[in-house]
């Protein structure tokens, strides 16, 4: 590394020190309006043509924020007057750097540099791994004050920093537990699928042996039909959760009416006696789909509001065209869902706390997939007391 000071600039931890810096992820990353409204308030603090906020590397400083230096971005160790400030902890001043020994011949000085005060950012651990500076092309003076101030802004940026890497992380423990549980699950349910198989076959032949629905053993066989059903779509679900992961989810499309696919779904769903579904609109519409997942996007938006809308007795589909594609919608009467918690109800996993009913989070997160796959959308309106609707769009065929 050339080194255009008159003193040397590489401290004897610079190693560890570069890998304190690398722990943030910031190095060569986009501007971020955090960091900019803090160089944007130093700047104007301090009534300076320049302020950046700056990252030590082994060869290069990377400006992480800019005010006042163009589109540059970077600059060369030897050749930063940032690499001199994070030598040793406290602020950095030449009011005049042509007349202090160590700089006056240096790049940025030939380059027209006078004023320059750096603030090193220093991690908790003790490294210091970059500044917040500001610089000028005239010499000006710089107060005690002055320097608590640029102090007190570096310890600013470097606990934005620290709550960025921490949300970073929190962000990747999560993804991280949700790859667990898609492991895990996925070789939960293959294993489950087998005995289920043979299972929904014996029952079949049961069913076919006691056609009687009236006697205890036809109602107890029907029971288990029921049971052993939700049984199947939770293993689907959760065999599907695997497919849409590794990209192999694949549809089976044919041409069909969607309004009959919905009369015929809700037929088989379990309504309690107490429920009713009011399908209106147009009823005639064609789409060139996967039968069989449209059924489960339905079957599942159906369920959810008998499950959490349990005091809406009236489930109303409706069916309408809208920009040649046909628009699908569930709505319920319920209890309806926070607007905090709208934008996540689709995300994997995810289930409103503070919930009694059971469920592992996966039903809307596979039906936006499904719908995905197929070109169309899938969103909700909600408005808390009044009910929910969820609507999905389906190329027309
Ligand atoms: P699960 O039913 O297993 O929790 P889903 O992905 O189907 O998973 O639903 C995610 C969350 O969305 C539910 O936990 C629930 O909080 C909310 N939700 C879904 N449908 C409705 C609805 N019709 N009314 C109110 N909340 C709903």
């Amino acid at each position: 590394m050339k080194n255009s000071f008159a003193i040397d600039i590489v401290p004897g931890n610079d190693p560890e020190r570069v890998a304190a810096m690398a722990r943030y992820r910031l190095f060569d990353t986009p501007a971020e309006t955090v960091f900019d409204n803090m160089t944007l308030l130093a700047a104007a603090t301090f009534q300076t043509s320049v302020a950046l906020i700056s990252l030590v590397g082994s060869d290069t400083v990377f400006f992480k924020s800019t005010v006042g230096v163009g589109k540059v971005r970077c600059a060369e160790r030897g050749e930063s007057l940032c690499a001199l400030a994070i030598m040793s902890p406290g602020v950095m001043v030449f009011e005049d750097a042509l007349k202090a020994p160590q700089v006056a011949d240096s790049v940025p000085v030939k380059q027209g540099v006078r004023f320059y005060a750096g603030a090193p950012l220093e991690s908790p651990d003790g490294y210091l791994i970059g500044t917040i500076c500001i610089a000028d092309f005239r010499p000006r003076t710089f107060s005690t004050n002055d320097r608590k101030v640029l102090e007190t802004l570096s310890r600013v940026v470097m606990e934005q920093m620290e709550l960025r890497l921490a949300a970073m992380n929190e962000v990747e423990a999560q993804k991280q537990l949700a790859e667990e549980k898609d492991a895990f699950l996925s070789v939960a349910s293959h294993e489950l699928k087998t005995p289920l198989t043979s299972l929904t076959a014996s029952l079949q032949l049961l069913d076919r042996l006691q056609p009687d629905k009236t006697t205890p053993f036809g109602k107890m066989l029907a029971q288990a039909s029921r049971s052993l059903q939700k049984l199947n779509r939770l293993v689907t679900d959760l065999l599907n959760v695997r497919r849409i992961a590794t990209g192999n989810l694949p549809l089976n499309r044919s041409r069909f009416r969607i309004g009959q696919l919905i009369e015929d779904c809700c037929a088989h769903i379990h309504l309690e006696g107490r429920y009713q579904i009011q399908l209106e609109g147009k009823k005639e519409l064609e789409v060139f789909a996967d039968e069989q997942k449209i059924e489960q996007v339905i079957v599942n938006l159906v369920n959810n509001a008998i499950k959490y809308a349990p005091t809406s007795y009236h489930i109303y589909i409706s069916l309408s065209c809208q920009d040649h594609r046909a628009r699908v919608s569930v709505r319920d009467e319920g209890p309806g869902i926070p607007a905090n918690k709208l934008p996540h109800i689709f995300e994997r996993y995810y289930r409103s706390e503070n919930q009694r009913t059971s469920g592992l989070g996966l039903g809307l997160y596979i039906i936006s997939e499904i719908i995905r796959q197929h070109g169309g959308e899938l969103g909700v309106e909600s408005e808390i007391g009044r009910g929910s609707s969820f609507w999905f769009t389906l190329p027309l065929n």
